[in-house]
């Protein structure tokens, strides 16, 4: 893959996603070392970036990993071998929680749910109240493998309400990667006690960091387990979140803090509202193409939709190499079945362009459909995406 061609490829994936200019123009300064003043300056206001992005004023601390890895560092501080929780399983991401509790020999009550659906209040509540050895619920915001948005807003407060109800201390983690600055995100006001996020999704940055937010109550966590692991122990980086206990990717971090101070110049609202807007506008094209999406509530990182007979990597192969735009496959028992298209950071013309791009690549497969139809509506909804042209 040259350069030129490289420039010409949109990435419609959810995550990782096309860079912002900003992180773009960050990536190509020169390696600061981490132990100076101006490095450590510069990562703590990205961290006080990252608490704004969160809504919350407890500590966020950065590890050098995919988002995965600051999934597993909760898993590793925060419990300890025998402890039980939750797990309501919808997709591959959030499989992913059960699977890093199993590997730390964390017991794990699973909940499984169908495919592009979230877990229910009263299903929580009723798997809370007859299993009382229930620590923690782990929960998947916005389920990238199906784009199923849970509903944290009303999750966090249940779960805090039924530990206090039964004198208990029950935590809500969530998996928060591909919702940061994507979708409606209250950490404080939710009670969410502990999340995580990436930089290669909203944030619009590469891939390389990873953040965890913990509360009071988290926190307290982390000593009371005994601690294990080592690079992923939280101990290490709460003790000081400026001053990160091993090498940073100090290119990574100067993207994400030069990208995140232009989305909070133009706004949290703003910003969400304008992928909100990308994801409707997309969802829209989809469902004129007669293709049926997944999820029953959409989160704004990525429509996931059912191909029924055509085959999802011809119309990945055509999208790529005649339109340059970049789509993800289905995951795991999903695989050949759906196709998921994120419009994260994306703008009218471009989202229209992808519009384009499927209305030939399906008429190539012997199914039409005629944007222009649709055209006039499909505008009007655009027209808050139009923030991200703004952004050049
Ligand atoms: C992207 C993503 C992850 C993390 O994947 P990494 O490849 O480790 O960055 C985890 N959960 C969700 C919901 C995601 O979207």
């Amino acid at each position: 893959l040259d350069r030129a061609k490289a420039e010409d490829l949109r990435l419609f994936t959810p995550g990782p996603v096309d860079l912002s200019s900003q992180a773009r123009n960050g990536l190509a300064m020169p390696v600061e070392h981490h132990r100076t003043e101006s490095f450590e300056s510069l990562l703590l206001r990205m961290l006080e970036d990252l608490k704004q992005a969160f809504r919350t004023s407890d500590e966020v601390v950065a590890l050098t990993s995919s988002g995965t890895g600051a999934m597993e560092s909760v898993v590793a501080s925060l419990f300890s071998p025998g402890d039980r929780v939750l797990v309501p399983v919808s997709g591959k991401f959030s499989r992913r929680w059960a699977g890093i509790c199993s590997a730390f020999g964390v017991e794990v009550a699973e909940m499984s749910l169908e495919p592009g659906t979230g877990p229910s209040a009263e299903a929580i509540r009723e798997r809370l109240t007859e299993d009382s050895r229930i620590e923690a619920v782990l929960l998947t915001h916005s389920e990238t493998s199906t784009g199923s948005l849970t509903d944290l807003e009303c999750l966090g407060p249940l779960i805090r309400d039924v530990g206090l109800e039964q004198g208990r201390e029950i935590l809500c983690c969530a998996d928060c990667i591909s919702s940061l600055c994507v979708d409606e995100l209250r950490k404080d006001d939710w009670f969410v006690d502990c999340a995580v996020s990436a930089s290669q999704k909203g944030l619009l940055a590469p891939p390389g960091l990873a953040f965890v937010c913990l509360n009071q109550r988290a926190l307290g966590r982390i000593e009371a387990s005994g601690r294990s692991g080592y690079y992923f122990d939280l101990g290490r980086y709460y003790r000081d979140p400026s001053r990160s206990p091993f090498t940073p990717s100090v290119s990574i971090a100067r993207a994400v803090h030069d990208s995140l101070e232009h989305l909070l110049a133009l706004g949290l609202d703003n910003v969400v509202e304008a992928n909100r807007s990308g994801a409707a506008g997309l969802r829209m094209i989809v469902e004129h193409a007669g293709l049926r999406p997944v999820a029953r509530e959409q989160s704004n990182a990525v429509i996931a939709f059912w191909v029924d007979d055509v085959d999802p990597e011809r119309v990945a192969a055509i999208l790529l190499a005649d339109h340059g735009i970049v789509v993800a496959q289905g995951q795991e028992e999903l695989q050949g079945r759906i196709l998921r298209a994120s419009s994260i950071g994306k703008g009218k013309a471009d989202i229209v362009g992808f519009g384009r791009a499927l209305e030939a690549t399906m008429a190539g497969l012997g199914r039409r459909f005629t944007l222009d139809d649709i055209i006039q509506d499909l505008e009007t909804t655009l027209e808050g995406s139009r923030l991200w042209e703004s952004r050049q």
